[in-house]
């Protein structure tokens, strides 16, 4: 039996493996507010990395960042009533700006420094994008605009867990303005593959690119594309979302131009985000029982070296060795980018240094002895093959020199072995499913990993909808989304017997 690292395992308890990897990892941790967090340097450098490779997406089709405001003005929410609606029930409001003594040692808001307007602490920024585009936009000339912020929105969520669900989340959100509906939606389509493509590509982290049902739009869109992740315990997680708007905020802001033609039209908008509840798709489909295991293109740390010391005067050598095999592999460059190698100098036991790697997930840790210096050697340990079939650790010695023509390729082998595993699993883990009994049956209560169920329906709206929704969350499922990717639809709907029109994929969800 293999003694892993992490003293809850996966199969054990899959929501308390996942706080454990969180604290044990060093990712975030409580911050005296409920539903905030602090996102430690770990956490931090893996969001630093998906920031950099998803702005440089962003940037290559065609976007600019900027910046607006924390505060909206509450009237601005209040124009497009759908959106209000939809967030009214979890936004934060500031209504003063001073406090004054209560009297009692206390600080209390001050009446006479009311606000005039409460202001919104964003929940997300359509409508204030939206008053900007209006008075950016006046002729067909000034479209589209394409515009990208990274910020913090906070929505009041009252179920929060660490990264998948905050009150307060980092994320970057993507507003553009087009001259035609047509134009509209393929931005949106355009951003969906971008994200698609960046969870693959970079985050090792296969997806299912699709639209969401009706009920599951986002509040004032006409559609609503989502990527949805497949965790370990057969969950889903909505990691991305694109939306078309339509020309809803454009009449709420006023977002009008003169067209080609001289005459007065709306614009078409698109709005799309992913936050850093990415992270926690990234810990629920990459970890196991030892901690983390970071995709080695979001890992801060690609390499990281720990020299053995133990108070000797051999020491110094080690350390010098180490130096120079750190300048080697920065030289490096692996998956398009220098290798990032980290040399671990810090005060600790070199086991506990090894371990604390092991369970924020380095790709690679290299640890070196004096024995390895005197060979020319070090020992390597890939994070994603920690054991041998014997269940010994699988350190490997190997000379340094062969080390360092290896590992860019190991690297690269790395990140392609994340992504083909949890591919696979996915594949794996979604069923053909021909009718609602066959539904009842994958997700009764005692089954463990039921995955997602694939079914063709009518896409009924209205109230044929909601029973279908009520049906669902009896069982508490939710429809995912129904696959861009889908091949021809045949059969009946499983919901209403009609003939269906498309395939949806059915899930239990975070
Ligand atoms: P939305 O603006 O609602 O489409 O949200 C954009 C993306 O942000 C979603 O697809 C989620 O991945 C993410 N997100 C939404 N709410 C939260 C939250 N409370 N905490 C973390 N991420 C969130």
């Amino acid at each position: 039996m293999i003694k892993h690292a992490l003293s809850v395992t996966r199969d054990g308890d899959f929501a308390q493996w996942y706080q454990t990897v969180v604290a044990e990892a060093d990712m975030a941790e409580e911050s005296g507010v409920r539903g905030c967090m602090v996102i430690r340097p770990w956490g931090y450098g893996i969001w630093e990395r998906i920031q950099r490779l998803l702005d440089d997406r962003i940037k290559a089709t065609g976007h600019e960042n900027c910046y607006f405001p924390l505060f909206i003005p509450l009237s601005y929410f209040e124009k497009e009533a759908e959106h209000v609606d939809g967030f009214a029930k979890e936004m934060a409001v500031v209504t003063h700006h001073r406090l004054v003594a209560d009297g009692k040692g206390g600080l209390v808001p001050d009446p006479e420094a009311k606000l005039e307007e409460p202001l919104v602490v964003r929940p997300t920024s359509e409508t204030v994008i939206g008053t900007a585009f209006a008075r950016w936009v006046q002729s067909w000339r000034d479209l589209p605009v394409l515009i990208n912020q990274w910020a913090n929105v906070v929505r009041w969520e009252m179920r929060t867990r660490m990264f998948l669900r905050t009150a307060e989340f980092l994320w970057q959100e993507g507003h553009t303005a087009h001259a035609s509906a047509d134009e509209a939606r393929e931005e949106m389509q355009r951003m969906l593959e971008v994200y698609r493509s960046f969870a693959e590509d970079d985050l090792a982290l296969p997806v299912i690119a699709g639209e969401k049902p009706e009920n599951e739009r986002f509040p004032g869109a006409v559609a609503t594309y989502s990527i949805e992740a497949m965790m370990q315990d057969g969950k889903a997680l909505q990691a991305g979302t694109s939306h078309f708007l339509g020309t809803n905020f454009a009449h709420a802001q006023g977002i009008r131009f003169q067209n080609a033609e001289g005459e007065l039209e709306f614009a078409n908008t698109t709005s799309w985000g992913v936050s850093t509840r990415m992270i926690g798709g990234i810990i629920m489909v990459h970890g196991d029982d030892d901690g983390l295991r970071v995709p080695p293109k979001i890992a801060p740390w690609q390499i990281v070296i720990v020299p053995m010391l133990r108070d000797q005067p051999e020491d110094e050598a080690i350390v010098d060795y180490c130096r120079g095999l750190q300048g080697e592999l920065a030289k490096l460059s692996a998956l398009g980018e220098p290798v990032r190698a980290l040399l671990d100098l810090k005060q600790a036991k070199a086991a506990n240094k090894r371990w604390g790697w092991v369970k924020k997930g380095a790709p690679i840790v290299i640890e070196v002895g004096g024995r390895d210096v005197a060979g020319g050697n070090v020992s390597v340990l890939r994070r994603d093959r920690l054991y041998r079939e014997d269940g010994k650790l699988d350190s490997r010695v190997i000379a340094r020199d062969d080390f360092v023509g290896a590992a860019a390729a190991l690297l690269e082998e790395i990140q392609s072995g994340l992504h083909a595993e949890a591919r696979a699993r996915l594949e794996a883990n979604i069923t053909r499913v021909d009718d609602w009994a066959g539904v009842e049956a994958m997700f009764v209560e005692s089954a463990a990993k039921p995955g997602w169920a694939d079914v063709a329906w009518s896409r009924p709206t209205g109230a044929a909808l909601d029973q279908v929704v009520e049906r669902l969350k009896a069982l508490k499922l939710t429809i995912r989304n129904a696959p861009v990717d889908q091949g021809a639809t045949d059969g009946a709907c499983i919901f209403t017997g009609t003939p269906a029109v498309e395939r949806v994929l059915i899930g239990r969800a975070y």
